[in-house]
């Protein structure tokens, strides 16, 4: 089917990203060439895969290559790749909207990032690939021809909101395309894009590691030859055009080290992650014996805005002997590592290697466990000797290290010496378990810990009063994956987790906790016939009310038994299926005066109906305080109206 020309709208936020773009906020301009010939290396990538298995897609050309052309008088430079291609769907589809980045968070950020820096943080953050040719170019046209396809497709904008498309032919499969040049302009950092030593130059920088020929075409003067082949006396000096390779094709892995700049492994991680800043960490890694694997690994700067979604793909890119077989594997670090960007080059493995075998396969599982353990070890490191670094990459990722504590059982250790909580000890930098340790009070036995919808919730909760007016420490767990942390943690370093939401406390020396758990007692005997008469009149929430040590200042507090689910965790829970309610203990604090009063009261009416009140209202300040919702909120106002009524 031929279909005629047609013009479409960009999508809203592609309008957006071109013309910041195209108002030029990003001042390394150069690095347009960088993004296509990525792309030309990524087609060229998919169809060698694809040919794997279906080799008449190939039509007899493997000379894989990139090619540049400059054309000086019209002002043009073009692209073209004998890669995979694109059909018409495709082109629409890939190049008319932002592919990966047009979701709802993109948007969203693009939105609310007002100032210019903003911008260019965010470009940087998520790349803007294709459309970096509109830096440099009035206009932009592409020809391309998807492999196995008959039907060529010819795309052309100028960038102002608008691209047409039209059916067109190309001999073979593959894609050009050609960029109207703007005038070169040293302000704005815009060079001649038509001069071979400016291209060849930035190829170097950019591009020198791609695996396959960018080549461009090179004037030559040789001197005129004689019948024997040696320069003629007084000959005339030729032109002469050959094909000029100006990158070296070395895979950067393969290289020595102590061979490679810094700026060659980030010009490589850019290739590869499609992220336009510069990583954090390179780690490199090469492995001989028994199976033999190079790696290399980068921790980004920064996480990609897709990190915490369910769903969301990650893996490292596979090499079989220097040819690419999959683009994100999966098998080769575990999920919460995802984070982790990179390559890994195996000897061992068959080319058509399907994903099922994978999942099998005994080197991948092995290689995984290395890498796995690599990255721990120099996150540990960077925790050590750098620790300003550490807390970047905390920030960014510490929530996906987190989930290592429970999914990783055999680096256990490893994760958790790595984990970083917000402690009642400062109130911004965050503590690791050991400098906790390090902290505790001689008689101290366990590391105290309370989970909570946010700092503030739990730096006021009621639990801590006790805690905060004895000096003792207590971790904030504030994020939903420390529910999981404390539940596969039980115990570090010889020391146990508790939660001082759960069970009973008891704080100070030996002889202290002794005394006050007599005094307890006794109290407790004392008021049981009121603390019944509460828990009956509250017995749909409250399993058992007590007086307890653990409140300083407020009346009243409620906590799980040791076994319970958190507020927090049950809360999750609930929203995920139907899990029965758990009903919760009442605390109450023995010195407050509601409490004195209370037993006031009830020794002189037990049927006094003031009391009945009170233990509803009781119930719901605890709530409240602890960050949880009221069953019933109109209540609880009209119950705080008829006190403030009559006690004014
Ligand atoms: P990204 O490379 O991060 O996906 P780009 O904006 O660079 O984003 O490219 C968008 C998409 O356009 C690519 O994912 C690819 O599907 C398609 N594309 C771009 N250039 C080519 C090309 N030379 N050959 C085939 N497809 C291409
Ligand atoms: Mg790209």
């Amino acid at each position: 089917m031929v279909v005629g020309a047609e013009t479409f709208q960009f999508q809203a936020e592609t309008k957006q990203l071109l013309d910041l773009v195209i108002n030029s906020l990003y001042t390394n301009k150069e690095i347009f060439l960088r993004e296509l010939i990525s792309n030309a290396s990524d087609a060229i990538d998919k169809l060698r895969f694809e040919a794997l298995t279906k080799t008449d897609l190939l039509e007899n050309d493997d000379k894989f290559e990139i090619r540049l052309e400059t054309d000086k008088d019209a002002r043009t430079l073009t692209i073209s790749d004998n890669g995979i291609g694109m059909s018409r769907d495709e082109v629409i589809a890939n190049i008319g909207t932002i592919a990966k980045s047009g979701t709802k968070e993109f948007r969203e950020k693009l939105k609310d990032a007002t100032s210019d820096k903003g911008l260019i943080e965010l470009i940087g953050q998520f790349g803007v690939g294709f459309y970096s040719a509109f830096m440099v170019a009035d206009k932009v046209s592409l020809v391309t021809r998807k492999a196995g396809e008959k039907d060529a497709t010819y795309w052309e904008s100028v960038g102002d909101g608008q691209y047409t498309i039209d059916t067109t032919e190309r001999s073979k499969r593959g894609t050009t395309i050609t960029l109207h040049l703007k005038a070169s302009d040293p302000d704005s950092g815009i060079e001649d894009y038509t001069d071979s030593w400016t291209l060849s130059n930035i190829v170097k920088r950019h591009s020198d590691f791609v695996s396959y020929p960018i080549i461009s075409k090179e004037e030559k003067q040789e001197p005129e030859l004689d019948e024997e082949g040696k320069p003629k006396k007084d000959g005339k000096s030729i032109t002469v055009i050959e094909d000029k390779t100006l990158n070296s094709m070395k895979p950067i892995w393969t290289r020595s080290q102590s061979e490679v700049t810094e700026s060659e492994y980030f010009e490589f991680y850019k290739h590869i992650s499609h992220d336009w800043t510069d990583p954090l960490k390179t780690i490199s890694l090469r492995a001989e014996g028994r199976i033999e694997y190079q790696a290399l690994l980068f921790i980004p700067s920064k996480a990609p805005f897709d990190l915490y979604y369910h769903g969301s793909e990650w893996g490292l890119r596979l090499y079989a002997k220097r040819i690419m077989i999959m683009e994100k594997c999966e098998e080769l670090i575990p999920r919460y590592l995802r984070f982790v960007k990179g390559i890994v080059d195996s000897a061992d493995l068959p080319l058509n290697i399907s994903r099922q075998m994978l999942q099998q396969d005994r080197h991948i599982t092995q290689i995984r466990k290395w890498l796995a353990k690599k990255v721990l070890d120099t996150l540990k490191e960077i925790q050590e000797k750098d620790p300003e670094k550490y807390l970047q990459i905390w920030k960014s990722f510490g929530a996906a290290i987190k989930e290592g504590v429970s999914s990783d059982f055999e680096n256990k250790d490893r994760v958790v010496s790595l984990v970083l909580f917000q402690s009642s000890n400062d109130p911004e930098k965050l503590t690791s378990l050991k400098d906790y340790i390090e902290r505790m009070k001689p008689e101290q036995k366990e590391l105290f810990y309370l989970t909570g919808e946010s700092r503030t919730v739990v730096e006021n909760s009621p639990h801590l009063e006790a805690f905060k007016e004895k000096g003792y420490e207590v971790l904030y767990l504030v994020e939903p994956v420390d529910e999981l942390v404390v539940d596969s943690l039980h115990e570090f370093e010889g020391k146990s987790l508790k939660s001082i939401g759960k069970g009973t406390v008891e704080l100070g020396s030996e002889e202290e906790r002794q005394k006050a758990k007599q005094e307890l007692e006794e109290k407790q005997k004392e008021s049981a016939s009121l603390l019944e008469f509460i828990q009956k009149r509250l017995s749909e929430d409250i399993k058992e009310v007590r007086l307890s040590n653990r409140l300083t200042s407020s009346p009243v507090c409620l906590v799980g038994a040791e076994h319970d689910y958190s507020p927090q965790l049950e809360r999750l829970l609930r929203q995920a299926g139907n899990t029965p309610k758990q009903k919760r203990i009442m605390e109450l604090n023995p010195k407050h005066s509601i409490f004195l009063r209370m037993q006031e009261r009830y020794e002189k009416n037990k049927e006094d109906l003031m009391l009945s009140d009170y233990a509803e209202l009781l119930l719901g300040y605890a709530l409240l305080a602890e960050g949880s919702e009221l069953p019933n909120p109109a209540r609880f106002n009209q119950l705080v109206v008829s006190l403030m009524v009559k006690n004014f």
